[in-house]
């Protein structure tokens, strides 16, 4: 089989998106041998564009990347890198012949449906023959398609936040840690400063549920209730840290996943985004709330125990009137959960 087809074949196979980038890279460096072969995403922060390193080959060292936790901030600016910003901005591949000689770099635009999504950076003793520009643009326009129908499968139509099926995954990258190192194929040499956590510092699961929506279903219609949602979400993604992980888990329930932060930081954050909700006046429908319940997630946790935890402190918050905030652990210290396991046990009986 030509060598070129084995590595659409090996592209193709690839089920998670971050090794996929590293294959990508890897599968490109071995096809052109290229030095250096970076992948790079587009990232935005407060409206600035960094430029997040999602693989690269390096001489003696295989694959690198930053890690994953990093926030965009700290990655660099895209603007204060030449020739990547111009080939993003023009859409189109850019060639900077070294001026000493020693290497070639050629950009090669990345692009989603409407925008150019990232740049591939090619470093090369010589530059590289239209033959070769070719490969690329037909091995990125591979990656593109199946990161469309990886995007089809695991975002929700309506709102387009990840759903279920990936919570899984996200949980067991932020929370046990696994990352994506322990899944590659390839020694990965992690780049970049993580924000080492305190002790008391880790992420929180918190589920979202908005209070009364069927009403506004039965009163206004579904469209208007779809209308909600797409609003909701906005709401969340303005309102919560990019690091911050946004789910739609069916229906009128939400999941986010807080990045690491002790109870204050995530009742703060939690309690920040149930006012704005109430304060927003949703077009021809007025006010709407949201009940929140959230619990802590240490590594070692299982999803499902964690999710359970907050659905209870969900549960008290919707008892107890709606339209707060809940935290697990703080309702267990004030013995509240525990009077209701009381009655559950007690209705047992009967
Ligand atoms: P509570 O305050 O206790 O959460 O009450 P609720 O009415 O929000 O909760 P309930 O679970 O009784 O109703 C949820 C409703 O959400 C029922 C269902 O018709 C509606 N729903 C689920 N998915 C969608 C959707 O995709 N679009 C719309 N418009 N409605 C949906
Ligand atoms: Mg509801
Ligand atoms: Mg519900």
């Amino acid at each position: 089989m030509p060598d070129s087809i084995s590595c659409v074949a090996e592209l193709t196979s690839e089920r998670d998106r971050d090794l996929l980038g590293i294959s990508v890279t890897e599968v490109l460096g071995r096809l052109l041998g290229a030095r250096v072969l970076n992948l790079w995403h587009v990232v935005e922060h407060r409206q600035v564009l960094h430029a997040r390193l999602m693989a690269g080959l390096r001489p003696g060292h295989p694959i690198a990347m930053y890690d994953p936790l990093m926030e965009a901030i700290e990655c660099p600016l895209l603007m204060d890198m030449e020739g990547m910003h111009e080939c993003w901005r023009s859409g189109a591949p850019v060639h900077m012949p070294a001026l000493d000689g020693s290497a070639s770099v050629h950009y090669f635009p990345l692009h989603a449906t409407n925008t150019v999504v990232g740049v591939l950076e090619v470093e090369h003793e010589r530059a590289l023959d239209p033959a070769q520009q070719e490969l690329v643009d037909g091995v990125l326009r591979i990656y593109r398609n199946h990161i469309t129908l990886l995007d089809y499968s695991e975002h929700d139509t309506l709102t387009g936040l990840p759903n279920r099926k990936t919570f899984d995954t996200v949980f067991a990258r932020r929370i046990a840690h696994q990352s994506v190192i322990d899944s590659s194929k390839h020694t990965i040499q992690l780049i970049g400063r993580r924000r080492n956590a305190m002790p008391h510092e880790h992420p929180w699961l918190a589920i979202v549920d908005i209070d009364f929506f069927k009403r506004i279903n039965d009163r206004f219609g579904h469209l208007f209730g779809d209308e909600v949602l797409l609003l909701m979400t906005q709401l969340m993604r303005s309102c919560f840290r990019a690091s911050d992980a946004l789910f739609r888990f069916g229906g009128e329930e939400f999941v986010v996943l807080l990045s690491p932060t002790d109870d204050d930081g995530a009742h703060t954050a939690l309690e920040r985004f149930r006012r704005q909700v109430e304060a927003y006046a949703f077009p021809q429908i007025g006010h709407v709330t949201v009940s929140i319940g959230y619990s802590g997630a240490v590594r070692g946790d299982d999803p499902t125990v964690v999710f359970e935890r907050a659905d209870d402190a969900l549960y008290y918050a919707k008892q107890s009137g709606r339209n707060q905030v809940r935290g697990y652990e703080a309702l267990v210290a004030e013995g509240v959960l525990a009077t209701k396991a009381l009655r559950e046990s007690e209705l047992d009986l009967f």
